[in-house]
Formats: C-alpha cells, sequence, structure tokens
C-alpha cells in the first residue's frame, strides 16, 4: 500500500513515490537514474547499525545499481552548480545594490512560507533552483543530448532527506520543455524499506563510487546538508570571485553550529559583507520583519525550515538524541575536510558543463534551466 509520510516542519502530508519509481525501473524503455543528497550519506548507517556519523556513500551507490538504476550521481555536483550560480547573483546584486539581502532559495520549506506569509518579499529570494533541481534539469538537457537519449525516456529519482522535496518536484516551473526536471523523490527512510522489500543487506555491500559527470563534487557541497553549509559554501566562491584573491582559511566557524541565528561580518575587497544563518524556520520572522521595516544590514541569508538543516529533514532516521544529529554534521564536515577541492568552483565537470553547454554563469542558458520564479501564495486555499 501507499505511505503516507508526515513533515515536522511544513505539516505536508506527503505519499510515497515508491511505486512510481518500481514501476520505471521495470519499464526497458526508460532509462532511470537516482542521485543522493548530501545529507543521506551520513545518516542512512543508522538504520543499519553502523557507528553514528557513518559516511555510508559507497554502499549507498551499490545498493542502488542493484535496485536497477542505470546511473547513480551526486546531488553534489549540482550543488557546486548552484553556488556558482548563486555567488554569482549575489555579486551583481550587491554591485547594483538591488533586492538586498539575499535569500538561499534551496530549502522548499523556506520558500513555500516565504510564498505563503510574506510573498511581498519574494524579490528577495535567490532565483536559482535547488541542487536535486539543477540535476535534473542538467540531465534532461545536457546529459541527454551527449548520451543521445530521449529526454522523455529519462526519469530521475531524488534521494532525499526531505519531505517537502516531494512537493517541489511536482511544481510546474520546474521543468523543462514541460518534462519534470525531477520525476520522482525517495526519503532516507524510504529507500530503506525499499532496499528491505528486494532483499538487499546494506551491510553487506562493496563499495562504489558515483557515475560520472554528474558525479563529480567538491567539500563545498557535502556541507550543504547542515545548517550554515551553504552560506559557507558560497563565501569561499565570493570572496574568491569578489577579490581576486585565494582564501587563506576556507572554515567560516562563524555561521557553523546549532544556534538559531548566526551572523557575522565579512570583509571582502573593502565591502563588509554582513550575512546571516536561519537554523530553523521558527527564527526567521524577525529577520522578516527588520527588511520590512527597511532596517536590515545584511546582504545574504541563508535559511533552512529544519532545525540543524537537511542532515535533521524530516524524511531522515529517527533520531531520539541531539547528539545523532551533531555526529551527522561532524560526517560531513570530515568529508569537507578530506576533500582535495574544497570549493564549488574548482569542481572540474561543472567548469566544462560551462564550457561546453552554459556558457557564463547567469548567462542566458543558466538563466533558462537552472533559476526559477515564485508564487504568491497568500490567498491559493490549496497551497499546493
Ligand atoms: Fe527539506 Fe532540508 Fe528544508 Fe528540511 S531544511 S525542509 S530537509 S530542504
Amino acid at each position: 500500500g501507499q505511505c503516507i509520510l508526515v513533515c515536522p516542519t511544513a505539516a505536508l502530508r506527503e505519499k510515497s513515490h515508491s511505486k512510481e519509481v518500481i514501476n520505471a525501473i521495470k519499464d526497458k524503455s526508460k532509462f532511470v537514474i537516482a542521485q543522493v543528497a548530501p545529507a543521506v550519506r551520513a545518516s542512512i548507517g543508522e538504520e543499519y547499525n553502523l557507528p553514528l556519523g557513518t559516511n555510508a556513500t559507497g554502499q549507498l551507490v551499490t545498493g542502488l545499481k542493484r535496485l536497477g538504476f542505470k546511473k547513480v550521481f551526486d546531488t553534489n555536483f549540482a550543488a557546486d552548480l548552484t553556488i556558482i550560480e548563486e555567488a554569482t547573483e549575489l555579486i551583481s546584486r550587491v554591485k547594483n545594490n538591488s533586492d538586498l539581502p539575499m535569500f538561499t532559495s534551496c530549502c522548499p520549506g523556506w520558500v513555500k512560507y516565504i510564498e505563503q506569509n510574506r510573498p511581498h518579499l519574494l524579490n528577495h529570494v535567490s532565483t536559482c533552483k535547488s541542487p536535486h533541481e539543477m540535476e535534473g534539469a542538467v540531465l534532461k538537457t545536457y546529459y541527454a543530448k551527449k548520451m543521445g537519449i530521449d529526454p522523455k525516456d529519462i526519469f530521475v529519482v531524488s534521494i532525499m532527506p526531505c519531505t517537502v522535496k516531494k512537493y517541489e518536484s511536482d511544481r510546474p516551473e520546474l521543468s523543462e520543455n514541460h518534462l519534470q526536471d525531477v520525476d520522482a523523490v525517495l526519503t532516507t527512510r524510504e529507500l530503506v524499506r525499499m532496499f528491505k522489500m528486494f532483499g538487499i543487506d546494506f551491510n553487506d555491500l562493496p563499495e562504489d563510487n558515483f557515475d560520472n559527470p554528474l558525479g563529480e563534487s567538491t567539500g563545498a557541497a557535502a556541507i550543504f546538508g547542515t545548517s550554515g553549509g551553504v552560506m559557507e559554501a558560497a563565501l569561499r566562491t565570493a570572496y574568491e570571485k569578489l577579490s581576486n584573491k585565494e582564501l587563506d582559511n576556507l572554515d567560516f566557524q562563524q555561521v557553523r553550529g546549532l544556534q538559531g541565528i548566526k551572523s557575522a561580518s565579512i570583509p571582502i575587497n573593502g565591502i563588509e559583507i554582513n550575512i546571516a544563518v536561519v537554523n530553523g524556520i521558527g527564527n526567521v520572522s524577525p529577520i522578516l520583519d527588520e527588511i520590512e521595516k527597511g532596517e536590515s544590514k545584511y546582504h545574504f541569508i541563508e535559511v533552512m525550515a529544519c532545525p540543524g538543516g537537511c542532515i535533521n529533514g524530516g524524511g531522515q532516521p529517527i533520531h531520539q538524541k541531539p547528539e545523532k544529529v551533531k555526529k551527522r554534521v561532524q560526517a560531513l564536515y570530515e568529508i569537507d575536510s578530506k576533500m582535495k577541492n574544497r570549493k564549488s568552483h574548482e569542481n572540474e565537470s561543472v567548469k566544462k558543463l560551462y564550457k561546453e553547454f552554459l556558457g557564463e554563469p547567469n548567462g542566458h542558458i543558466a538563466h533558462e534551466i537552472l533559476h526559477t520564479h515564485y508564487i504568491n501564495r497568500k490567498n491559493i486555499l490549496n497551497n499546493n
């Protein structure tokens, strides 16, 4: 039967896409692709009694291949792409002093909140699609063309920590040529159930690597899964692009941790860039009030609806202790610290994507494929 999940943050009731995914895998005419969010690899091991904070990427890739996915890509590739687009957007807003502060747009729980509650502030939200939507859009355009596959035959499944991503993937504005960027979303818990259903013993799986070219990523992308991570990733790129200097210290400790609001001033090329990170939707109101009154000093604000960020999302293994969230967060910072490349603009596959297909960041094709728009949902009764 179909399973109903309840999202603790946005009070959304969502049904499982498991049946659609299984049907697509059985359908020989479909090229079924999985992509995996950063937060999933740091938590799925908890369902299999692995030590807290285990990075289970290798087994995840093998498990998904055994389920029948033709390719397994990393949503982190598109997190790097998001950062290039978002940092470019931020720099141009700062230079033109327009629509500041800019908000991040990768959390659909937050986007839905502002559409419903303060639609008059929607011009402050970055127009960047969220990473898994960007990944889907690139798969159905660039990748389809490169591989000679009809985009209609590509079925993209996102493995996400989040129940709200299901609603997001259904938004008509997140599509190319009337094809949804993402066809189905499975949460971490749903994937675990599917592994069980198919008799896949996760603990016994050998490790494998993501497929390429949409599998390469940097440390900046890994930390997207935790509160402050998108901000830190964006700062690493915005700093170097604005100043043409290399950053000495990549760790922005000011935006790490589990406080409700984190803020800092970062001097970049003679300008003090004021930033804030809102950790949990319950903390966003005062920040929005300040903007309404014209009193906000910020240039850039990250908002994640779930306290702790996606690592603690509504589709993750249920945890009873805060230590679990901390260990998951640690796992992501560890992935970042061990990476050879830790800045999104160092991702070679992303650079190639711009060269072969997209052109300039925020350019015409990038706008067409990687950006979106929002809707005033204040007076829409059925808010879906
Ligand atoms: Fe989903 Fe992450 Fe936003 Fe939570 S913080 S609603 S898991 S995108």
